[in-house]
């Protein structure tokens, strides 16, 4: 068959469904692989994107591990926080009780819990893909550090470690800057601080991984990090015991994912 032919017989039978006043055989098979090679490189292009970062962070390890808390957080307005969203916790029923004077349905910027369980059940993962623990949780200064410091540039997306109702999210609590609070069950919250930009707000449902904030140096911060705390009722833990290993993603046979400045 003639090249014109067999362009004129692909563009009738493409016609049909997509119109063909311009379209020749060559053009339409390298649009529909430019499509096709795209859409199954967007999960390789995170990873790769991911592993970029990661070696970046790896090599400016020295600087990020100075990028850590400045100061005092007020233990107080996080506990105010978690105190008046337990309170909401598990009484959601959206049905007035027998008085009448019960459970108001939830109202938008409130806290709401419909959502949590009274233990959650699945895994966790690290609140982000890449960057360097400049501050571990435990003994700091004389005190208590009650989370862990993960640096890594502004903007760094930060992610739900677990399904969640948002609490907070704002840059009300003192030393905090700007933060989110989720609420994973009736006891197990998590707080993410200093971020530069928040992404939801108090009285959203999140899944695990969803986008909450962008990484930043708000509050008492020395530079850009997320400071993670995870809390069983008021009690914070160290989230190593929690999380994964801070090895995460494999890829190519090469290892990603969060190295601690020790490493
Ligand atoms: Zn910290």
């Amino acid at each position: 068959m003639k090249r014109t032919h067999r362009i004129a017989v692909v563009c009738g039978l493409i016609g049909i469904i997509s119109g063909c006043s311009t379209l020749n055989d060559q053009q339409w098979y390298q649009e529909t692989k430019e499509a096709s090679v795209k859409a199954a490189d967007t999960v390789t292009d995170t990873t790769s994107k991911t592993f970029k970062r990661m070696q970046h962070y790896l090599a400016e390890k020295d600087v990020l591990q100075t990028f850590h808390d400045a100061g005092e957080h007020s233990e107080a307005a996080v506990l105010d926080v978690l105190h008046k969203s337990k309170l909401h916790a598990g009484a959601n029923t959206s049905k007035a009780t027998p008085h009448g004077t019960g459970t108001a349905p939830p109202t938008k910027g409130q806290p709401t819990s419909a959502a949590v369980p009274q233990k959650y059940a699945g895994n966790l993962r690290w609140p982000v893909d890449a960057g360097i623990v400049s501050s571990e949780f435990g003994a700091r200064w004389g005190k208590q550090h009650k989370g862990i410091d993960i640096a890594a540039d502004a903007g760094e997306p930060v992610y739900a470690i677990a399904d969640a109702d948002v609490i907070y999210a704002g840059d009300g609590l003192r030393g905090y800057g700007n933060v989110v609070i989720l609420r994973h069950d009736a006891q197990m919250t998590s707080l993410y601080a200093h971020n530069s930009e928040l992404k939801v707000h108090q009285g959203d449902h999140v899944t695990q991984g969803t986008l909450i904030s962008l990484l930043g140096n708000t509050g008492h911060s020395t530079g850009p990090h997320v400071h993670f705390e995870i809390r069983e009722g008021d009690t914070a833990i160290n989230p190593r015991t929690l999380l994964p290993p801070s090895k995460l993603a494999e890829a190519g046979g090469q290892r990603l994912g969060i190295a601690s400045a020790r490493n």
